[in-house]
Parts: structure tokens; sequence; C-alpha cells
């Protein structure tokens, strides 16, 4: 049975890619409860800085503390966003992915922050279509040179 916080993250990875964006998805959570989600709103919103785990976390607002919260994220996060989750503390971090982008499981592991990887094949099939129709966004949003075809 699929975890309803990481069916959340996939619903917003979803939902991106209805409205023409990258589709990553993430929700926060604490007891098991979603806290917020969200997703990259790099195309929708024109913010390179909105990556799927950066909105959710902009979308849960202020907490006190994260130390019981897990973030959950349909593609292994970045060094930003890695940075975001070293920075607030957040000890879990639960991945559909990590495929078709690697992310910093070694910077995130070396913090103590424990990374699950679900493997999840809808997740690996989203990116796989996306990067394959969409290569200049993708590399954009990754900040990888590409070489368009003419
Ligand atoms: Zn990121």
């Amino acid at each position: 049975m699929t975890d309803p916080v990481f069916e959340a993250a996939y619903q917003a990875a979803q939902k991106s890619l209805r409205e023409g964006g990258i589709p990553i998805g993430a929700a926060l959570a604490r007891a098991g409860q979603v806290i917020a989600t969200g997703h990259n709103e790099r195309v929708q919103q024109g913010d390179p800085i909105a990556h799927g785990e950066m909105s959710a976390l902009r979308a849960a607002g202020r907490q006190v503390n994260y130390r019981d919260t897990v973030l959950y994220t349909t593609l292994a996060p970045c060094a930003m966003c890695t940075g975001t989750i070293i920075q607030f503390k957040i000890p879990k971090v639960v991945v559909g992915e990590a495929k078709t982008f690697p992310g910093e499981f070694d910077l995130l592991r070396s913090r103590g922050v424990e990374v699950v990887v679900l493997d999840d094949q809808r997740c690996i099939d989203m990116m796989r279509d996306f990067q394959r129709d969409h290569a200049e966004l993708w590399a954009e949003d990754i900040a990888e040179e590409v070489d368009i075809p003419e």
C-alpha cells in the first residue's frame, strides 16, 4: 500500500505536469500527517529556487522545529534542497526515485539525515518522459548544459 504522504507528493508532481511545469512534488509530514505539499514552480512562477521541496517548506510556513518531521519528495534532492534539509535539521527524507537524478545522498547521510528510496516506478517513468520531452527545461532546472537538437 502506498504511503498517503508519498501519494500527496506524487499528486503535487502530477499537478505541476498538468500546469506545464516540471513534475517534481514534495510533502512535509509530521506523525504521518501531511503539513503541506508543494511542487516545482520554475515555469509557473518563473521562480528558479522553487523546487518541489522548497515549495512544500514554504507552504508549511513557520515550524517551531522540524526534528519530528519527514520530507517526502518524488525525486532525489539537489544540492540546494539538501542544504535546506540540513539547515532545518529535518531528520528523514523519503525519495520516490534517484535513477534519473542522483541527488546529494552522500551529503545528506554525512549530516545524519536518514534517506529512504522507494524506487517508485511511476516517478521513474514520469521523470524519464519529462527529461526526454523537455530536455532543455530539465537542464535549466539542474543547471546543466544540454545539446538541443536543431
Ligand atoms: Zn532542489
